[in-house]
């Protein structure tokens, strides 16, 4: 004989969920966003292909994998000798860390959680910054000792405003947040683009001109120590700026951390 539960509303919405998923699932399986193979969002064959950086040997101030005597992506390479000061780079980051280099599978992934919908990747990546920031703590210690632990605040580059309307999302609101679950250190949502241009839509130099002070605050980050997100640190501009912007408001330390890397 069947004996019937009753149910509370929150399980009765909990089960509607899994059924609309599992209908969902039926009608088009979570694929892997790297390899399109079905199962999982990010399969351990992609995983496994990452170039993955080494925070013992990354560039301390770009995130660059192998600058940790003289870095070729943020160093002028017409004055070769350490400690060569970058205009670009001046006034960045305090430390720069980044999960890999941007390269296949990462670099679809990412295209696939901005632009082609699959915006259940935001947990994914989330986990992958957080591995990546205890990582480097754990293994790098006397690099980026403290990138996460000491961190008051987590602040994201947001979207142009272009970019959020033909997205309809926030791309690295929606992995901050998570992250800021995650590893217990609040969210401070302060940043704000202006300018309406798609960075990607911009040449080099047209990037960095545009992107030179083009964000301001909601409110002053005074005595803060920031851990500041994005996807994909490129020239850099983007990511000094907003750091430029961040010290103009009072933070006494800004670093960055990034799911990618492009190398020049
Ligand atoms: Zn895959
Ligand atoms: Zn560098």
């Amino acid at each position: 004989m069947l004996c019937w539960k009753p149910v509370g509303t929150e399980s009765l919405e909990r089960l509607a969920a899994r059924i609309r998923h599992g209908a969902l699932e039926a009608v088009s399986p979570t694929r892997c966003a790297g390899c399109e193979r079905p199962g999982e969002l990010v399969c351990p064959d992609c995983l496994e292909r990452f170039n993955l950086i080494d925070p013992r040997h990354s560039c301390l101030r770009c995130g660059a994998p192998h600058g940790d005597l003289v870095c070729t992506e943020c160093t002028p390479r017409e004055e070769s000798g350490a400690g060569a000061e970058c205009e670009l780079w001046a006034g960045g980051p305090d430390r720069c860390l980044a999960v890999a280099e941007f390269a296949e599978p990462l670099s679809r992934m990412i295209r696939a959680y901005k632009d082609a919908g699959e915006q259940r990747l935001f947990g994914p990546f989330a986990e992958m910054l957080l591995d990546c920031a205890q990582h480097a703590e754990r293994v790098a210690g006397e690099r980026y000792g403290d990138v996460l632990s000491a961190t008051d605040a987590i602040v994201f580059v947001p979207a142009t405003a272009a970019a959020f309307r033909r997205r309809g999302f926030d791309h690295m609101e929606a992995i901050a947040r998570h992250l800021s679950e995650l590893a217990g250190i609040p969210l401070v949502d302060v940043l704000v683009k202006l300018g309406d241009a798609d960075q990607r839509v911009l040449g080099r130099m047209g990037r960095q001109a545009r992107a030179r002070d083009a964000y301001r605050v909601l409110e002053r980050v005074d005595e803060r120590r920031i851990l500041l997100l994005d996807d994909v640190i490129t020239t850099g501009a983007t990511i000094v700026a907003a750091t430029r912007t961040l010290r103009g408001a009072g933070a006494v330390h800004v670093d960055a951390l990034a799911l990618a890397r492009v190398l020049q």
